[in-house]
């Protein structure tokens, strides 16, 4: 999960959205107003609607080359995600800056969960709706979430590349950084899907097979062209957190660190 460089959404897509989210806007109580978010986000978001292909456009550029998910990394994005969800922000449902590209785990298994982060205590208060309960409005404060367009996760999370390819906080527990590092792992589910671990390792081991490559390439008499084809490959590889981790964490990993010596640039791809 890497920080996510947000696109501009042309002024005719952005006019649309917020003419959406005024008729939202316009209804008289908090409870009309989730209901009508629900129901005018599920009328619009679709392939046609113009606004709506623009703003999955948009967010497609913003994945990267492979289009993977912006959480995960490793499934296609195909679903519009809601940071805050609907439910319970029907003010921002058509809010640009409100929305990622996710895939189907990852949007269902976070669904409507959502935990603010209580001022003055720093506690995470859990504001999910639960089923049949009242639509009243949930408790005020910032999201206990890492927002990927807003905060890049990498000051929150590190990646373990030698063994278990899991994800931990970065800060010392007690911490309101901890909380909501171990927030964002759990309720994205990080680390429990297995394939997921998997693919990370896979990764290394392709990420470190293309360095080598380069760094060979580069200090034989190859092409130009070639060294370049290399150097795209891996900016363009799934998993970009596994590279950003490997950057990172390059000193303490014994082969990784060989490697970085011989390219140093590399620590710019
Ligand atoms: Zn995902």
């Amino acid at each position: 999960m890497l920080k996510i460089r947000a696109g501009r959404l042309s002024p005719a897509a952005m006019d649309a959205l917020a003419e959406y989210q005024r008729d939202v806007d316009a209804q008289d109580t908090y409870r009309e107003r989730v209901s009508r978010a629900k129901t005018r986000f599920s009328r619009y978001n679709r392939k046609t609607n113009a606004t709506f292909a623009a703003v999955r456009a948009k967010l497609a550029e913003m994945c990267g080359g492979t289009r993977r998910c912006m959480y995960c990394e490793d499934s296609v994005a195909d679903e519009v995600e809601h940071f805050r969800p609907k439910d319970l922000y029907p003010d921002v449902v058509f809010a640009w800056r409100n929305y990622l590209y996710a895939c189907g785990p990852c949007n269902g298994g976070k669904n409507n969960r959502f935990s603010v982060v209580e001022a003055g205590t720093g506690e995470l208060v859990d504001v999910t709706r639960r089923r049949g309960a009242r639509v009243t409005p949930p408790r005020e404060g910032a999201a206990a979430l890492i927002d990927p367009r807003r905060e890049n996760p990498l000051d929150f999370i590190i990646l373990d590349l030698q063994d278990t390819f899991e994800f931990t906080p970065l800060a010392d527990a007690g911490t309101v950084e901890f909380r909501r590092a171990d927030y964002t792992i759990e309720v994205l589910r990080l680390n429990e899907r297995d394939y997921v671990r998997e693919a990370r390792k896979n990764a290394m081991v392709s990420y470190e097979a293309r360095l080598a490559r380069y760094v060979e390439l580069r200090n034989g008499d190859a092409l130009e062209h070639d060294v370049v084809q290399v150097k795209r490959c891996i900016q363009r590889s799934p998993h970009p957190t596994v590279w950003a981790e490997m950057k990172r964490q390059h000193a303490r990993l014994g082969s990784l660190a060989t490697l970085f010596r011989a390219a140093p640039e590399a620590l710019d791809f």
